[in-house]
């Protein structure tokens, strides 16, 4: 209930996604049969008071506890608690009030869900309690915001993030590895987005992170099938993972591969706006759209609230550390045999191959690309993108890509090329 606990809260969750995801499949897919009614429900969600004095208040079916903290740039106040069931009202916190302008909320982790409050200005969380349900009321999950001036609002993130620096776990806690004694290379899927963070969005309503965890689900057990790759997936539900996490993942389990996947959208109708496009990692954007996109996936992180302060991640010194440079001409490899093979199970751009600054494409000792399988705006896009056979086809490519790469990638080291 306290402030203060926020900072034992984040340290579980690196963790979480750590231990968690690298684990086997089996451990993953136990999370998809999670019963609702274990959890407490929250069904309503309002805001009371003015631009000096805010009050949040969610209805909840039993108490919890939460941790509420401010982050900065752009202001916001992010509550965690345990996992909730979101049977909110339609829209609710698409609009604020007082010194919050609107609101998103989902899970975070396995376990705890996440409110992101988007303040209007600095403010300081002047009390965060839960009230027992009584008289038949439900139970309501409290929290007052005061405006403060940006000094003040430095001052209490400083403390916060001290305590927050003494209760996170180590670095070699949090790069524990899971003992492996298989050979076979380690290939990450990455669906973006999850929880909160929905991604691009349909005119109909379809969610980009809907989108890409269904395909990389069926891409992972097509993979499989080969017997010749073990796979980890970032996410293989709808929650939240930040994007050092997904890097993290990558490099403590020494991938051979990462395979971002996402689903772009245009703000207007475009002719240009159709097909698959692959990404590598650049320090200047090939072209204005993949500095646009770039952008967008970044956002990821503060959507969700991450905390980005101890995430210091210059693209530029990453590109001129020189063991990057066997890593970019692999990822350029996997992307132009990825292209090559999109050429004749999906629509591709036409511009097919470019290039940006995105933050999930870091990691220097792991070959990394980002997929954009297509516009969720694009009418004949979005049918592909949720036609189930469309999808095997598109999965099929991707396979056949990463057979040609590790087979034309020893070959290039002058091990045995022919034999796969
Ligand atoms: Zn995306």
């Amino acid at each position: 209930m306290s402030v203060r606990a926020k900072g034992c809260l984040l340290g579980v969750i690196g963790v979480a996604l750590l231990g968690g995801i690298a684990a086997a499949g089996a451990a993953e897919r136990a999370g998809a049969r999670t019963g609702a009614d274990e959890h407490p429900v929250a069904t309503e969600a309002r805001l009371g008071g003015d631009e000096s004095r805010t009050r949040f208040v969610v209805d909840l079916s039993r108490t919890v506890d939460l941790a509420a903290f401010t982050l900065a740039d752009p202001y916001r106040v992010i509550i965690d608690v345990p996992q909730l069931v979101f049977r909110l009202p339609a829209k609710s916190g698409e609009s604020g009030r007082g010194l919050v302008k609107a609101f998103r909320f989902g899970l975070v982790m396995q376990g705890g869900s996440r409110i992101v409050l988007d303040a209007t200005g600095p403010v300081r969380v002047d009390k965060a309690f839960v009230l027992d349900s009584v008289d038949g009321q439900p139970a309501r999950l409290v929290v007052d915001l005061v405006a403060i001036d940006r000094d003040s609002f430095l001052r209490n993130l400083a403390i916060e993030n001290q305590a927050r620096r003494a209760a996170a776990p180590s670095k070699a806690e949090r790069d524990r590895t899971v003992k492996n004694t298989d050979a076979r290379p380690l290939l990450v899927i990455d669906p973006g987005h999850g929880g909160l963070d929905s991604g691009t969005v349909a005119p109909s309503g379809e969610t980009e992170k809907t989108i890409v965890l269904d395909f990389a689900l069926k891409l992972r057990d097509k993979l499989e099938k080969t017997g010749k790759y073990r796979v980890a997936m970032t996410r293989t539900d709808d929650h939240f993972v930040p994007l050092a996490e997904r890097v993290r993942l990558a490099r403590t389990n020494q991938a051979a591969l990462l395979i971002s996947i996402h689903a772009d959208a245009l703000a207007r109708r475009d002719t240009e706006g159709r097909g698959a496009t692959v990404y590598t990692l650049s320090e200047t954007a090939s072209d204005a759209e993949a500095a646009r996109l770039a952008e967008a996936e970044n956002r990821a992180d503060l959507i969700a609230g991450v905390d980005l302060t101890d995430e210091p991640d210059e693209v530029a010194d990453i590109l001129i550390d020189l063991a990057q440079r066997e890593t970019k001409a692999f990822s350029m490899h996997f992307a132009r045999a990825l292209v090559g093979e999109f050429k004749t199970s999906a629509r591709l751009h036409k511009h097919p191959l470019k290039s940006a600054g995105f933050r999930v494409l870091k990691a220097p000792d792991v070959p990394s690309v980002l997929v954009e399988l297509g516009y969720v705006t694009n009418p004949q896009d979005l049918k592909l993108l949720t036609s189930e056979s469309w999808r095997g086809r598109a999965a099929d490519s991707i396979v056949q890509a990463v057979q040609t790469f590790f087979t034309t990638r020893l070959a290039g080291a002058g091990a045995a090329g022919g034999s796969n």
